[in-house]
């Protein structure tokens, strides 16, 4: 791989959160160049790129972009979701604390892109180092003129709000987070009108994830080309996965796009703790993959897709033999019904049943009938809710039973 990584190359460098290191190694240099693009070709440039939304959607973030009406008499916005809460990824608050900046340029790219002047970071309340970090790095921006009135002298002005959640995953959807920011009850909105039509306060607004953001600065400075020298033809760029479960070294890890997931979890993590049994790849919300069905996958959208699972938020997490899957999907239903919203019966009613009866196998009282009721109430809340959260529960009933339908049937005897 070329040695400057698109995110993680100040990550090790003393005080990387702070603005004269920041500028000491490139950063905001892609200012200069920035306001001498149309926002058009800011937009084509990143759509060239082939970056993809990083949050979990893997949408092109170019495009997204380029649905957002210019001309409408309302003001546009940007709105970052920073409120990384999906179990098993937690990359999102590394780029808020090791390196801010490169988020705030990146905000001051993707802004002037979408002709937006006032943008707004929505970040996890249980963040508070990344918060501290971040609150410093806008202080010191502002001061500095790379933030407010004529950033850098270009004329160009743009105000940044962030916005605390106060510990609701489903904040993280993104017109929840839009309610949110209203200072409504953060429940999600049904689509459409979708965000780049009618967004933060009715008027056309993209939604784009810390870690999108993160990658633009690399993108202006070395052209569409220089992030293609990452990857893959359809998933371009490098990528950060928070790997965690039994691993001998957990961590946060930036590769490239189609890196093997083998080698991924030897080399980089270090081998599995024991005998590897299953491999979440995107975040818990996504179907598990066996042990035996890892060897020819890559870590890259298609490449996961096509094994049966999602790329998700690159939130990965290994198991080893010693995990009881019906434990492990038991403490996935508890925390989606803790977390659904409860405006889609579905959701409000399927999480909530999903969790009491593979709480009560686990206590000895399961029966094969309940066995079959639980991928009932899968097969209810499979895409029929406003949002995905059923969804994401569903995902993992249907895999963890049908991959490890032994444990299940061993679970549920009576
Ligand atoms: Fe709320 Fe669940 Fe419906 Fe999403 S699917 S809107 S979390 S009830």
């Amino acid at each position: 791989m070329p040695c400057e990584l698109p995110l993680t190359s100040r990550f090790e460098i003393p005080e990387s959160h702070t603005l004269p290191v920041s500028q000491a190694y490139r950063g905001y240099e892609t200012l200069a160049t920035l306001f001498t693009l149309s926002p058009q070709a800011v937009i084509e440039r990143v759509k060239a790129s082939g970056l993809r939304g990083r949050g979990g959607a893997g949408f092109s973030t170019g495009l997204k972009w380029s649905f957002v009406p210019q001309n409408t008499g309302k003001p546009s916005y940007l709105c970052v979701n920073a409120d990384e809460s999906e179990p098993g990824t937690f990359k999102d608050r590394y780029l808020l604390e090791r390196d801010p900046h490169q988020l705030i340029e990146g905000m001051v790219i993707a802004a002037y892109a979408i002709s937006c002047h006032h943008a707004y970071i929505y970040i996890r309340g249980e963040f508070m180092l990344p918060r501290k970090r971040l609150e410093a790095a806008i202080t010191e921006a502002y001061a500095a003129g790379l933030l407010g009135k004529n950033i850098a002298g270009s004329g160009y002005d743009l105000e940044v709000t962030i916005h605390r959640g106060a510990g609701a995953y489903i904040c993280g959807e993104e017109t929840a987070l839009l309610e949110s920011i209203e200072g409504k009850p953060g429940k999600p909105r049904l689509k459409p009108p979708f965000p780049a039509v009618s967004g933060l306060f009715a008027s056309p607004t993209v939604v784009n994830n810390v870690e999108t953001l993160s990658a633009l600065p690399y993108i202006l400075r070395h052209g569409a080309d220089g992030y293609r020298q990452f990857g893959t033809e359809k998933s371009p760029g490098t990528k950060l996965f928070s790997a965690s479960g039994h691993l001998k070294r957990p961590g946060v890890y930036e590769v490239s796009m189609g890196y093997p997931l083998k080698d991924f979890l030897e080399k980089e993590c270090g081998g599995v703790v024991g005998t590897l049994k299953a491999v979440i790849p995107g975040g818990s919300s996504v179907p598990v993959l066996r042990a035996d069905e890892i060897d020819a996958v890559t870590l890259d959208y298609e490449s996961i897709a096509a094994a049966g699972s999602m790329l998700g938020s690159g939130g990965l997490i290994a198991l080893n033999d010693s995990v009881n899957m019906v434990w492990a999907l038991e403490n996935l239903a508890h925390f989606y019904a803790h977390e659904s919203c409860g405006q889609c019966t579905p959701c409000r009613e399927g999480t909530a049943w999903a969790a009491k009866i593979l709480h009560r196998a686990l206590a000895g009282h399961g029966t094969r009938k309940d066995l079959e009721l639980l991928l009932t109430i899968s097969k209810n809340m499979t895409g029929k809710t406003i949002c995905v959260l059923a969804d994401a529960l569903a995902m993992p009933i249907d895999s963890y039973i049908a991959k490890f339908r032994d444990e299940f049937e061993a679970c549920f005897n009576r």
